[in-house]
């Protein structure tokens, strides 16, 4: 089987997965306990931080370990907004993960805030002068995903961040997609709170963080024993910490391979393009190394994805959330297309491992699930 789906989710690494049996087994004391099984679940604990912030470029009291990514969005989203005296009103987008834009609704619904959505090309590029226009003394937070885990594109992190700065706007993004592909250094890319996700980088589900930068009030949404400095309680999840730390380390480790992977998976999107109907979603260049996205007109992505899973190639329709389900996805549709265009969408996730002949086979295998689905053969 050749799984290309890694945006919905990877498997654990075993380097990953033998980091963090210790702390599943002989040494799986609880971090608050004062006694030995304590003090090494701690240390193991605080070791992981420091690691997981030399990520970010930051602090290790600037990490809060959650429980995944869904959670890193919500605590920074709420959690900023509810500590922000400065107002109610957030920018976003409408091509966010649900977590950001149901955590902004919440906000909407319940706190009364305003929520603005700035203007994407059909690439899904932020339109840089209408987030200008938006803007506002009032605006509490702006909080725009790093890359979309549909279409793979990236957004100008760094140039967002300097507009919202210049009026002392703070700046949220979630990085759950980029984390292992992108860098995550909050010195480069200047954001105030960054969400990621284990699961997406070969650290098992459950486990997730989110930098917050230092000075920043940030109101919890987990009461109890005061963990994570009071912004997460609950006793830690040490093996996914360390899990999660390992995953970084080895993903940094391993980043100077991905410029070949990009050359890789562009030969496969030109290869996919040659099919009749066949049309690329998604920014051409400035998208994840990994990532390739289709639309293909007629057909549906689901009758291809099953077809695709037949010939031993596992992809997606779309995101892993929204599989099932009829309607179209809402990043497409945000972005102009059609509803039964966007009903065909498929997407190609690859891991750092994906060679060349196996993206060939692949495109020889979309070729034939969409010739059969076609009703060609
Ligand atoms: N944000 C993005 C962009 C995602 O792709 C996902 C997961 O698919 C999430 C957030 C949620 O992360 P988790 O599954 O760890 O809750």
């Amino acid at each position: 089987m050749q799984y290309f789906d890694h945006a919905a989710t990877t498997p654990v690494r075993r380097e990953v997965l033998e980091a963090m049996w210790p702390y599943l087994t002989g040494d799986f004391g609880n971090p608050s306990s004062t006694h030995e099984l304590g003090e090494r679940a701690a240390h193991a604990l605080a070791d992981a931080r420091t690691r997981v912030a030399s990520a970010f470029g930051a602090r290790a009291a600037e990490v809060v370990f959650t429980s995944g990514g869904t959670e890193a969005d919500n605590l920074a989203i709420k959690g900023i907004s509810l500590a922000n005296p400065r107002g109610r009103h957030l920018i976003t987008t409408r091509i966010e993960h649900e977590a950001v834009l149901e955590s902004c609704d919440y906000l909407h619904r319940l706190h009364g805030f305003e929520v603005s959505f700035v203007d994407t090309d059909r690439s899904g590029r932020v339109d840089l002068d209408s987030f200008r226009a938006l803007l506002r003394p009032d605006t509490s937070l702006v909080t725009i995903m790093f890359a979309n885990n549909e279409i793979g594109t990236v957004q100008p992190i760094p140039e967002i961040v300097q507009i919202a700065h210049a009026i002392g706007v703070p700046v949220h993004t979630d990085a759950v997609q980029a984390a292992g592909w992108l860098t995550l250094d909050q010195r480069v890319i200047g954001a105030d709170a960054i969400s990621i996700s284990g699961h997406k980088l070969g650290a098992p589900k459950g486990i997730g963080a989110l930098y917050i930068r230092g000075r920043i009030p940030l109101e919890p949404l987990l009461h109890g024993g005061g963990q994570e400095r009071g912004a997460r309680s609950g006793t830690e999840n040490v093996a996914g910490a360390v899990a999660l730390a390992t995953a970084l380390d080895l993903a940094k480790q391993e980043a100077g391979g991905l410029t070949e992977l990009a050359a890789r998976r562009d030969a496969f999107i030109r290869t996919v393009l040659q099919i009749p109907g066949m049309q690329l979603t998604g920014h051409p260049e400035d998208r994840l190394p990994q990532h390739a996205s289709f639309c293909c007109l007629g057909v549906s992505g689901e009758a291809v994805l099953l077809e695709l899973e037949r010939r031993g190639v596992v992809i997606s329709s779309g995101s892993a959330c929204a599989a099932g389900r009829d309607e179209p996805s809402h990043v497409l549709t945000a972005l102009g297309y059609d509803p039964d265009l966007a009903r065909t969408a498929l997407r190609f996730t690859f891991g750092t491992d994906a060679t060349g002949d196996q993206l060939a086979e692949a495109a020889q295998a979309v070729r034939e699930a969409v010739g059969v689905v076609r009703g060609g053969s």
